[in-house]
C-alpha cells in the first residue's frame, strides 16, 4: 500500500497548482486543471463511475456500494497550493529510515531542535521539499490518501463498502473555491475533508468569523494654526486600536481563545483606515468582540464629534460544530474507524476556517481529518509516509460497510 500512496503523491506534488489571490474567477489559475485532468485519468484507470470535471475545476467520481449499504460518504481534498510560496518545479526528496538528525536542504534545514516532532519520526519514511518550494502535501497528501483508498477497494472487490464519492476541489488556499461545489449533485449523507495534519485528527470546530473596517475622518489644518481644530485621523486610528482589549490578539491567544487581529492600517491627518478580522469559536463571545468595536466607535465619536469614526462589521463564516452536533454520524464513524486501528482520535478546535465548515453550512456535514503532512505553507513542508498510510487505513475503515 505504501508504494501506491507514494506513487500517487509524488506524481501529484510535481504538478504545479498554485492558486492566486484577486483573480475574480474560479479556478484562480488555469494550471489547476493540469492536476484535475491527471486525476480524471487516474479515476478512469480505477474504473470509477460518474467521473466529472466541471468548468470550475471540480473533479468528482463515485465508487458504488458493492453490498446492501445505501450510505453515501464523501471524501474531499483540494488540489491547489498556497499563492504565497512557490509551488513550481517541486522536487520532492525522500528520506528513507530517518536517522533523527538534521535534514539539509537547499538553503534551509529541517532541524529536530526547531521541529521536535521529527524526534517521533525516527525510522520512518519522510518526503521533504528540496528547500526552494512548498511540497504541496497540503493538500496533495489528502488527494493521494483518497486515491489510495479507492485503489484498495478497486483491487479488493470482496471487501464490502458503502457508496464512496470523491471530490477534488480548486482554490481552497485563497478561499471561495468551494462556493462553486454542487453539494446536492455530490449526493452524500456526510463527507470528510482530508486536509488536516496528524493521522489521529478529527476536527469539527472552527472559528466564527467576521471582519471590521474602521474608517476615520479627520480635519486637516496647517499644523501652525491647528490649535483646538485639527482632528488627526491617523492618531485617532491609533487610539481606536489602543482601546481594544490588549490580550485579545493572535499573539496572546490559543485553543478556544478568540482574537481581534489588526491586519492593515493606513492613513494620514485627513483620513485613516484600520482593517481587522475577528475570530471566536463561541458565537456569543464573538458578539461581545463586535460590541467592543461598536462601543469604541461610540466613545470616539462622543469625544471627537459625530461621524469621526465609522465601523462596518461583516460576517465571514461560522463554526460548523452546532450543525455537526445535530447529526454527528460523521464524527462517530471516523472515531470508530480510528479506534479499530488502535488510534485514539484527537479533536482540537481549528483556529481558522475549512472548506468542510463551508460545506457543512451548505448542508453537507463535513468534519476534517488529517493527511500525514507537516509544516504546511512553506519550504519546511514535509510528509510522513507511514502516517499517510494510517490515514488511508482510516479512510478504508470509514468507507467499510459496518
Ligand atoms: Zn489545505
Amino acid at each position: 500500500m505504501k508504494n501506491t500512496i507514494l506513487e500517487y503523491f509524488l506524481k501529484y506534488v510535481k504538478i504545479d497548482t498554485m492558486s492566486m489571490e484577486d483573480q475574480n474567477k474560479v479556478p484562480s489559475t488555469d494550471k489547476q486543471f493540469n492536476l484535475a485532468k491527471v486525476l480524471v485519468k487516474d479515476l478512469e484507470e480505477l474504473g470509477l463511475e460518474d467521473i466529472k470535471l466541471t468548468e470550475h475545476c471540480f473533479v468528482t467520481a463515485v465508487l458504488k456500494s458493492n453490498c446492501n449499504s445505501n450510505l453515501h460518504i464523501g471524501f474531499v481534498a483540494h488540489m491547489d497550493t498556497i499563492p504565497g510560496f512557490s509551488g513550481t518545479n517541486v522536487n520532492p526528496q525522500i528520506v528513507n529510515n530517518y536517522d533523527g538528525k538534521v535534514i539539509k536542504l537547499k538553503g534551509i534545514e529541517l532541524n529536530p531542535k526547531q521541529f521536535p516532532f521529527l524526534n517521533d519520526l525516527v525510522g520512518k519514511t519522510l518526503i521533504t521539499t528540496d528547500g526552494t518550494t512548498v511540497l504541496g502535501a497540503d493538500d496533495k497528501a489528502g488527494v493521494a490518501d483518497i486515491m489510495a483508498m479507492l485503489n484498495y477497494y478497486v483491487n479488493n472487490p470482496n471487501q464490502p463498502h458503502v457508496n464512496i464519492h470523491v471530490a477534488f476541489t480548486p482554490d481552497e488556499e485563497i478561499g471561495g473555491g468551494i462556493d462553486y461545489m454542487d453539494v446536492k449533485g455530490f449526493g452524500c449523507d456526510f463527507a470528510y475533508t482530508v486536509d488536516g495534519l496528524h493521522y489521529d485528527e478529527i476536527e469539527y470546530e472552527n472559528f466564527n468569523a467576521s471582519s471590521a473596517l474602521v474608517e476615520v475622518s479627520g480635519l486637516d489644518i496647517h499644523p501652525g494654526s491647528a490649535k483646538g481644530q485639527m482632528k488627526n485621523a491617523a492618531r485617532i486610528a491609533m487610539e481606536f486600536d489602543s482601546l481594544l482589549p490588549e490580550f485579545e490578539r493572535p499573539e496572546y491567544t490559543d485553543g478556544y481563545e478568540g482574537f481581534n487581529h489588526l491586519c492593515e492600517i493606513s492613513g494620514e491627518v485627513g483620513s485613516a483606515k484600520l482593517v481587522y478580522i475577528l475570530r471566536n469559536h463561541d458565537k456569543n463571545k464573538l458578539l461581545k468582540q463586535q460590541n467592543d468595536f461598536m462601543n469604541t466607535e461610540a466613545f470616539l465619536n462622543n469625544k471627537y464629534g459625530k461621524g469621526t469614526v465609522k465601523v462596518t462589521i461583516k460576517h465571514s463564516y461560522s463554526n460548523m460544530r452546532e450543525l455537526i452536533e445535530k447529526d454527528d454520524r460523521c464524527v462517530k464513524r471516523a472515531e470508530v474507524a480510528m479506534r479499530s486501528l488502535g488510534i485514539e482520535p484527537v479533536s482540537n478546535p481549528i483556529r481558522g476556517g475549512t472548506d468542510g465548515a463551508k460545506l457543512t453550512l451548505m448542508g453537507l456535514n463535513t468534519p476534517n481529518i488529517g493527511t500525514g503532512g507537516y509544516n504546511c505553507h512553506g519550504p519546511y513542508e514535509m510528509a510522513c509516509l507511514e502516517e499517510m498510510e494510517l490515514v488511508v487505513k482510516t479512510l478504508i475503515e470509514i468507507a467499510k460497510e459496518q
